[in-house]
């Protein structure tokens, strides 16, 4: 209700095409705690191309996706809800689930403005985790060791 008069979409953070192992996993993507107030053309533009990039490095290349996502700043209320002014999303390549997180672990970093004036190519948004934990104060893949940290942390 409030979100469809507030002009912005229901925005995944999981997204509910990422948890299609069972239908349990798949319903707890609508809980409203992985639902947030965003740009229709942010979550149909750039966001969807990385979640789609990602599944297809997935299911292509047989890879595992490590992914975290958030939101930061302030744009306003829906109802209750906070308006976030960015959104963002890292997510580590790994071989396979077990795989170790190394020096050489390809990382995809990026933050967009929850906005409707917004590229559609998720690359144009690419940062370094380091600029995502500036902006959020999280220490973001806080149980890799330190030295590996500062490595994939900073391209
Ligand atoms: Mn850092
Ligand atoms: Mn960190």
């Amino acid at each position: 209700g409030e979100y469809r008069r507030s002009g912005y979409d229901r925005g995944h953070m999981v997204p509910s095409g990422d948890r299609t192992a069972n239908s349990r996993d798949n319903s707890l993507t609508f809980l409203m705690t992985n639902i947030f107030p965003q740009a229709p053309d942010n979550n149909r533009g750039p966001w969807k191309e990385l979640e789609e990039y990602g599944r297809d490095l997935v299911y292509q290349q047989g890879i595992a996706l490590y992914v975290i996502a958030g939101v930061y700043g302030d744009k306003g209320t829906v109802g209750k809800v906070t308006v976030p002014g960015r959104v963002w999303k890292v997510i580590l390549v790994l071989d396979s689930p077990e795989d170790e997180v190394t020096r050489g672990t390809e990382v995809i970093a990026v933050d967009m403005p929850n906005s409707d004036r917004i590229e559609s190519d998720w690359q144009a948004y690419r940062t370094t985790v380091d600029r995502i934990e500036v902006a959020t104060g999280y220490d973001l893949l806080s149980d890799v060791p330190d030295g590996i940290q500062a490595a994939i942390e900073s391209r």
